[in-house]
């Protein structure tokens, strides 16, 4: 972050994650607007309580399609759009696997084989039916269940960013718990840390120097349990039910809009390097930052922002062609 002193900082706790606000003017009245939007969002999408849009939906499964907001409705379409793409490790009906493993939650277990295998028959997207004329979302079997965690603070941080650019703010940053989202550039950028993986929250691999862009990571250490011996981390594997597995402990994704950040973290994390790469080629927009438990940094490319390396147990590969 910029160390100039006219840095404004604001803080909450919202959708379960710490919230932090950066401005370049004293203005706490529009930091509790930017947190009074965030909450009105939480409260459409989550599946953290028993009411909300996203709930409405999800009560009404195998019974009946329901009306929604136009926001509601447009993110479920780009959720819908993102798991429907063959292959994708994005799944939006995964919510009843998310639900009876719990992770971040009090109760998190493995749960029996048996019990994941009959989950997944309600977990296919293309049971989540649209209809664009009645804004309405329904799902055809009982017990579905829409989870937009892998999505909505991508969402919510870019509708932060218009608030913001409305208000006339043009240097600003706004930090939803992994989500990034900057305006501006306060002396020519901004820094933006990489974590290292199970870690104290300060201890940074590297960090990121960026304007006007979203950052946005995703990582197996934010949100895990331990069994056995074994760790079991947030991401699910739409195919098989547990967490994905593979080399990686984290992705970042730098794109213009934290949507598009937040949707690719989980493709690209379910698609590894290899793949993930391949994925971004003729994506000029969409950079990623793999860090592999190998101890390694891999960036796709390097051409909306700098990377600066910090820990040097660390290795750095960059595949900018
Ligand atoms: P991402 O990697 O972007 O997404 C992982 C999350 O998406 C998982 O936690 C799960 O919810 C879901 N998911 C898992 N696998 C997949 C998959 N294959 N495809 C699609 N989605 C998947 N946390 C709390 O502790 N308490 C709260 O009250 C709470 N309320 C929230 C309300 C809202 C509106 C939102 C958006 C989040 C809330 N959260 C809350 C946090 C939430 O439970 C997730 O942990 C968080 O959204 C994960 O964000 P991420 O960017 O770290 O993960
Ligand atoms: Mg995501």
């Amino acid at each position: 972050m910029p160390t100039d002193e006219s840095v404004y900082s604001y803080s909450a706790v919202l959708m379960g994650s710490p919230i932090l606000l950066k401005l370049f003017s004293d203005n706490p009245a529009l930091a509790s607007r930017v947190f009074g939007l965030i909450k009105q969002y939480e409260d459409l999408f989550t599946v953290n309580r028993a009411e909300s849009q996203v709930m409405d939906i999800n009560h009404a499964a195998g019974v009946r399609p329901v009306v929604v907001s136009r926001a509601v409705y447009q993110l479920i379409k780009c959720a819908k759009a993102a798991s429907i793409l063959p292959g994708s490790a994005f799944n939006l009906a995964i919510g009843p696997l998310v639900k009876r493993w719990r992770i971040g939650f009090k109760g998190d277990s493995v749960p029996p084989e048996a019990e994941i295998t009959s989950l997944l028959a309600i977990t296919q997207p293309q049971d989540v039916v649209l209809d664009d004329a009645q804004l309405s979302v329904f799902l055809t079997h009982k017990g579905m269940e829409i989870d937009l965690g892998a999505i909505a603070k991508g969402y919510i941080a870019d509708r932060v960013r218009d608030l913001l650019r409305r208000e006339g703010v043009t240097e600003g940053l706004i930090n939803l718990g992994g989500n990034v989202q900057t305006l501006g550039t306060p002396q020519g950028h901004w820094s933006i840390g990489l974590k290292k993986p199970f870690s104290d929250a300060d201890v940074l691999v590297g960090a990121m120097e960026v304007s006007h862009k979203s950052v946005v990571t995703s990582g197996t250490y934010e949100r895990y349990f331990e069994q056995d011996g074994r760790r079991y981390h947030h991401i699910l594997n739409p195919q098989t039910g547990y967490p994905l597995d593979n080399e990686l402990d984290s992705v970042t994704i730098i794109s213009t809009d934290s949507l598009d950040g937040d949707i690719w973290t989980t493709l690209i994390y379910g698609a590894g390097i290899e793949k993930g790469c391949q994925m971004l080629k003729g994506r000029d927009d969409i950079e990623a930052i793999f860090v592999t438990k190998a101890r390694e940094v891999v960036l796709s490319s390097q051409r909306q922002f700098r990377f600066t390396l910090l820990d040097d147990s660390y290795r750095l590969i960059d595949r900018t062609a």
